[in-house]
């Protein structure tokens, strides 16, 4: 049985973009007769908001989408994501890290060899700085050892992973640690990060199926990783493509004017946001 999700962050206004994500994981789970689940991605209080909650639950509602209750809130679930993160400090493979962002540029910024640093899906890649350090008391947050963790997987018998619309994906060692680097497990203020969140509750809540924008692809290989070495099962993933703006950019929570509300306002009914994204699947 197909279970799908719709995972939105409660730190604006959901959008055509999100539209797009929640309605093709909501079709995909009711054609195939399977479960569609809504859950809130809280981790990060201070930029989220109770009355994005209810406008999440009232704009999905208002699409005809419906979701089994209770809603996941991942707020109250702190204690599975550090658990994780301990069982990845147990296996060797993480370290503290109290770099800022400051310390992360001005590192880069320093004359080295090789290549320029690349983005990553979490922005620039981690240079390393903290990696051999042996007192994490004064660190910040918690990352994870890229190269150790690659070296843990069986690299003849690699991850692989279904993207629908593509072929069979196997895991890349060099993408992970050339274009992913050491990731944030654990940040000081939340004690976890999007990354070992989404892991641990996909795996929770028995995802099998997710859809969202192309933009998450690049994480997809983390979360495949974590997968493996957390001892999880790969859901299937579909990356749609993005919704742009009339100025091809792409949609961002700031972009109230095209927000589902504001369209709302504007006499757009729930068939005029389906065929708005849904059009050129
Ligand atoms: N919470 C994420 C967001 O709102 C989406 C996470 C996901 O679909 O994996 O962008």
């Amino acid at each position: 049985m197909i279970i799908e999700r719709f995972a939105p962050s409660p730190t604006g206004l959901l959008h055509l973009g999100h539209a797009f994500s929640a309605l093709s994981a909501f079709e995909a789970a009711k054609s195939g007769d399977g479960r569609f689940l809504l859950r809130v991605e809280d981790i990060d209080q201070p930029r989220c908001k109770a009355a994005f909650v209810d406008a999440i639950f009232e704009d999905l509602s208002w699409l005809g989408i419906d979701w089994e209750t209770p809603v996941l809130f991942q707020s109250i679930r702190l204690h599975a994501y550090q658990d994780a993160v301990s069982t990845l400090t147990e296996m060797g493979l993480t370290y503290r890290c109290r770099c800022s962002r400051k310390d992360i540029s001005a590192a880069l910024s320093a004359p080295q060899e090789g290549d320029l640093p690349t983005i990553g899906p979490d922005g620039v890649i981690y240079p390393g700085t903290c990696r051999e350090r042996v007192d994490g008391s004064d660190a910040d947050s918690v990352r994870l050892d890229m190269r150790k963790a690659v070296a843990l997987i069986d690299w003849n018998d690699p991850p692989e992973f279904v993207e629908i619309g593509e072929d069979t994906k196997k895991l890349d060692a060099n993408f992970l640690t050339q274009h992913c680097g050491d990731i944030v497990l654990a940040r000081k203020d939340i004690g976890t990060s999007y990354h070992v969140a989404v892991v641990v509750d996909d795996a929770f809540q028995d995802v099998n199926h997710v859809t969202r924008g192309v933009d998450m692809a690049p994480a997809t290989a983390i979360h495949v990783l974590l997968q493996r070495l957390l001892g999880f099962s790969t859901p299937i993933y579909r990356h749609h493509r993005l919704i742009r703006d009339a100025d091809g950019k792409r949609l961002a929570k700031r972009h109230d004017a095209l927000a589902l509300r504001e369209l709302r306002h504007q006499g757009w009914a729930p068939n005029d946001v389906r065929a708005a994204v849904m059009q050129s699947v």
